[in-house]
């Protein structure tokens, strides 16, 4: 059933608004009529599907003052302003000042005001749906606006709480740094006279006692070497690092660092076979560091093989760039520890599940020194079939890589305290 449309119609004349309102009942719209004169009208903002607005005894000023009430107090409403004949002349300036259209008295027969009331109501049902529309884009506007201000606001508090962390995070790392470098230099005496006791000349050691200094000097190898990861570590996280950049070749930096540490897979039988595809040996990078780099890679594929071989692959790659790769037959990697594998402590068997030793800092150290070298270091493993270690740098690195310099105290100390040993293991 077609629902009720509300009409208001307002004239000062009781006989044309009579004439009106029977025109207006004898249409098929089922309507609801609320008659008003201007001067009496509240101008309170009520809901009407139509305004019929007769100006028989109104002046053209007086019907543009009613008009513009009316555009105010109700707005998306449809006027129809009814002239008398002799007016018919003001209908322009009438429709310019917001009226929607403008008929004569004699128009207003059943038929032509169903026509008009049926476009007022398509007119009003837009104008409705349309301040609906836009009632809820302001409300979402608003909504936004908001939101926003929310996010703005917790984007200000996470940056504050960044700094912050940043700023603990490099207290933590002096603090680190510091220690470890306080730590390091009685660790360096103990090692020292440790080996100093061990050496044949002191006959007069038991077994037993040769035993425990043994252990001393292995356990002080650990926590040395533990020391020198940590500091190197702090030196990384404080961007203290700069490499010292040079020309050598990488084939004999290779083979030297696998003679030093080939003991150590031949204890275990394990096989280090080195393919060498390199038509040009030789690279400008820091030498040290790319040796600490390929050292962590084969210590740990010696360390976690436990039978089987361990190749070196050197390659060129395009754009001038170099590949070191590290292929074991150990244990794997499980592929849920693999994105974990370059962060900082983290160890596949850690906790009771300890088998091996080991810091958790080689891989975290080794990545951090070849992103320094712009290069990039990845790993492909399977549980149980082994792991393969990639370090892909540059041929030739920037020199010098913008780093500050602070690493002053760790060749230092070591080389004042290998002296301190000479000097004792001569009076001795
Ligand atoms: P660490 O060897 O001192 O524990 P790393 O940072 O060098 O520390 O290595 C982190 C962890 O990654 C190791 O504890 C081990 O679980 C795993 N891992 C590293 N290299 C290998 C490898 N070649 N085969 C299997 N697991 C490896």
């Amino acid at each position: 059933m077609e629902e009720t449309h509300r009409i208001l119609v307002l004239s000062s004349g009781k006989q044309d608004c009579i004439n009106l309102c029977s025109a207006l009942t004898q249409t098929d719209i089922p309507i609801e009529i609320s008659e008003v004169s201007p001067e009496t009208m509240t101008w309170q903002n009520t809901t009407y599907d139509c305004i019929f607005l007769l100006d028989h005894q109104l002046s053209i000023t007086n019907t543009f003052d009613t008009i513009n009430k009316l555009l105010l107090a109700i707005t998306n409403t449809p006027i129809i302003v009814i002239l008398n004949e002799d007016r018919e002349q003001d209908a322009t300036q009438i429709i310019d000042s917001g009226a929607t259209e403008c008929i004569t008295h004699s128009e207003c027969c059943p038929q032509n005001l169903a026509k008009i009331l049926r476009l007022c109501i398509q007119l009003s049902n837009a104008g409705k749906s349309v301040a609906k529309t836009t009632q809820t884009l302001r409300r979402s506007r608003e909504l936004l606006e908001y939101q926003s201000r929310e996010l703005s606001a917790q984007k200000q508090l996470i940056q504050l709480q960044h700094l912050k962390l940043l700023e603990v995070s490099q207290l933590k790392s002096q603090f680190l740094a510091t220690i470890s470098h306080e730590l390091r230099t009685p660790m360096n005496a103990v090692i020292g006279f440790t080996q100093i006791f061990l050496r044949p000349k002191f006959h007069q050691l038991t077994l037993q006692q040769k035993d425990i200094l043994e252990r001393i000097l292995s356990n002080g190898n650990h926590l040395l070497m533990l020391l020198n990861q940590l500091i190197e570590l702090c030196g990384v996280e404080n961007g203290d690092i700069t490499l010292k950049s040079e020309i050598f070749d990488l084939s004999q930096l290779i083979k030297t660092t696998n003679a030093q540490i080939h003991s150590l897979a031949d204890e275990k039988h394990l096989s280090i076979v080195i393919h060498n595809r390199l038509e040009n040996h030789i690279v400008f990078n820091d030498i040290e560091k790319l040796k600490q780099v390929f050292r962590n890679l084969l210590l740990n594929a010696i360390k976690f093989t436990e039978s089987g071989h361990i190749w070196v692959e050197i390659e060129e790659l395009p754009a001038n760039k170099l590949a070191i790769t590290v292929r074991d037959t150990g244990i794997g990697i499980a592929t849920g520890d693999i994105e974990h594998i370059f962060e900082r402590f983290w160890q596949v068997y850690r906790g009771n599940k300890r088998r091996y030793a080991g810091t958790g800092l080689g891989l975290a150290i080794a990545h951090s020194l070849v992103q320094i070298m712009c290069g990039n270091i990845t790993v492909s493993s399977h549980l149980g079939e082994g792991s393969a270690f990639r370090v892909e740098i540059p041929r030739q690195i920037s020199s010098p890589i913008s780093q500050q310099v602070k690493d002053v105290s760790s060749t230092q100390v070591a080389h004042s305290c290998r002296k301190l040993f000479y000097i004792c293991s001569i009076l001795l």
